[in-house]
């Protein structure tokens, strides 16, 4: 039944809506209620005054919003209702002499992308997922991608955004400048900041980047209070973003791509360590089990790689260099590669457009390789695949994984934005064993625990969503997970925005809603 009224969107609840939105490229499956698509800024606050009006009566009612549905954390996934805003809030408007696109949240990558390209520009912090994702979910998630070696991942690209809060009032956010903070919400977050960020920021200190709990750390910066970043990897639990500024930068014209075949995984710190010398602007990799898959599923792209795969070759490094001019690209390259072959890997200079294509699409394609060609009953699980540790000690974390993996005698394959330490693992779980969703909450636990100990963090851009939640006080401790409560409750005090997830995370959601 539709309780909205007034909403001038499309409410929606046939079984076929309700099944898309039932699931994402998470593992769970969680039933909405109804789908609610707003036309406009208005739809959205009437929406959530209705359910802050119920809430007060009694009713159990919440919402999540949800753009391309493509979270691996299962973010948007809820029993409640569910926020679409990619039918009618796609506005594009890019400023080129600004060097910044203005945007609705139910725009997808793909069309902004398309829209920047036209000046030579991009919103850099895309992830491999860009045809598909949207930008609600992209600061839902704080996500990131091959561009985000160099010019970081979405909390660094945005520059203000419009929200509707919990009560369905509006926050336009702007910096201002610490002494001028006068809302009292304002000032309690500016308290928790001096009290608490310094903490959560030495916690964070060893990761390039990360989209767990809240970022507390970055609202304060030289004296200047902006309370966006707090929006950006918060998975809609503050707030439902509407709009968006973001920074475009200019896209490289002169690049070159070297392939580096590697034959272990122990092998690739050393790669990257040399590589990272010569500041390029992204290293991805992929291992030979998801090159296996592409030989099926993307079959021409991965016969005009093959030559990179010798029998003993366990994982391609993708190097991309970019400098001013195409020859000082290609004198940096041609240095890289003497440096790497000091190492004995086996470097390839890519001179040609189409093998360059096929490298580049084998790895953004590589979670849906694994996940989409399973035997039956057997099921890629995203659980620990948004782990990144830093460099220093990645050998250490290669090693205690493969022993964790080793002792739960599980296949796997692995991508990764590899340059900032984001190695994505992606272990194959038998479905059909009763103990299924206990034995992926212990494993994922280990190697939480793992991360914890070595200074990295399990959620670099996919968030925290029902999968990580449970883990988020073991890992940042019972202090810190207080703070994030507090921030929740002073934004969402009755929890009507997507309340299972950040600090309303649970195991007892893995079991419910792991679709087996
Ligand atoms: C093949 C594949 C490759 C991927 N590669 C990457 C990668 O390289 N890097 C990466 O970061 N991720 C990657 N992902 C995960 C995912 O695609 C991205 O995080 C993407 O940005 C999610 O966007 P979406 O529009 O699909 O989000 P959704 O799934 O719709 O939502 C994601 C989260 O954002 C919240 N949200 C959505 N809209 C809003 C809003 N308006 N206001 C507040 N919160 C909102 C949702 O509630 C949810 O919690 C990949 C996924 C796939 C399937």
């Amino acid at each position: 039944m539709n309780i909205f009224s007034g909403f001038e969107g499309d409410y929606e609840n046939s079984d076929a809506v309700l099944t898309k939105h039932s699931t994402d490229a998470s593992v769970f499956k969680v039933r909405p209620q109804g789908v609610l698509y707003p036309r406009s800024v208005e739809d959205i606050s009437l929406v959530v005054k209705t359910l802050h009006e119920k809430k007060k009566g009694g009713e159990d009612v919440s919402l999540s919003v949800r753009a391309g549905g493509t979270c691996m954390s299962g973010g948007s996934l809820h029993p409640g209702y569910i926020l679409n805003l990619t039918r009618y809030m796609n506005k594009i408007e890019v400023n080129p002499e600004a060097l910044t696109a203005t945007v609705e949240m139910g725009a997808y990558f793909r069309d902004i992308e398309a829209e920047a390209l036209k000046h030579g520009l991009m919103f850099a912090s895309y992830p491999s997922s860009k045809m598909i994702c949207g930008i609600g979910g992209m600061i839902g998630n704080n996500a990131s991608g091959e561009q985000s070696l160099r010019h970081g991942a979405t909390i660094d690209n945005v520059i203000s955004l419009q929200v509707v809060l919990a009560d369905g009032s509006l926050l336009h956010t702007t910096k201002v400048s610490l002494d001028k903070v006068n809302s009292s919400a304002d000032k309690i977050l500016v308290d928790l900041h001096a009290e608490f960020a310094s903490r959560l920021a030495e916690r964070l200190k060893g990761v390039r980047k990360t989209s767990s709990g809240y970022r507390l750390d970055r609202i304060v910066h030289d004296n200047m209070f902006d309370i966006a970043p707090l929006f950006v990897g918060a998975q809609g639990t503050l707030g439902i973003v509407t709009h968006a500024v973001l920074r475009l930068v200019p896209i490289s014209t002169y690049t070159r791509l070297l392939l580096v075949s590697i034959d272990s995984l122990e092998a690739l710190p050393a790669v990257l360590k040399t590589v990272l010398t010569h500041n390029p602007e992204c290293v991805e990799t992929f291992d030979v089990n998801t090159f296996k898959r592409a030989e099926q599923y993307l079959a021409e792209d991965a016969s005009r790689i093959k030559f990179c795969f010798a029998d003993e070759t366990h994982a391609l490094v993708l190097v991309e260099l970019s400098e001013d001019t195409q020859e000082e690209t290609d004198r940096v390259a041609r240095q890289c590669v003497v440096d790497l072959e000091k190492l004995s890997v086996r470097v390839h200079y890519v001179d040609d457009q189409v093998l360059f294509a096929s490298a580049w699409n084998v790895r953004r394609h590589s979670f849906s390789l694994m996940r989409d060609n399973n035997e039956s009953g057997f099921r890629a699980v995203p659980c620990i695949e948004d782990s990144i540790v830093p460099l220093a000690v990645f050998d250490v974390f290669v090693g205690g994984l493969i022993e964790i993996l080793a002792r739960y005698n599980l296949s796997y394959a692995y991508h990764g934005h590899i340059g900032e330490g984001a190695l994505r693992v992606i272990p194959i779980f038998d479905m059909r064993k009763e103990d299924v969703a206990d034995t992926i909450i212990s494993f994922t636990r280990e190697v939480v625990s793992l991360l914890s100990r070595l200074g990295g963090n399990p959620s670099a851009d996919h968030s925290d969503g029902i999968i990580r939640s449970p883990f988020l006080k073991e890992f940042y401790g019972e202090d810190m997970f207080d703070v994030f409560h507090t921030i929740k409750e002073l934004f969402d005090p009755m929890h009507i925005l997507n309340p299972y997830k950040k600090t309303g995370g649970t195991e007892e959601n893995i079991r419910r809603w792991l679709d087996r």
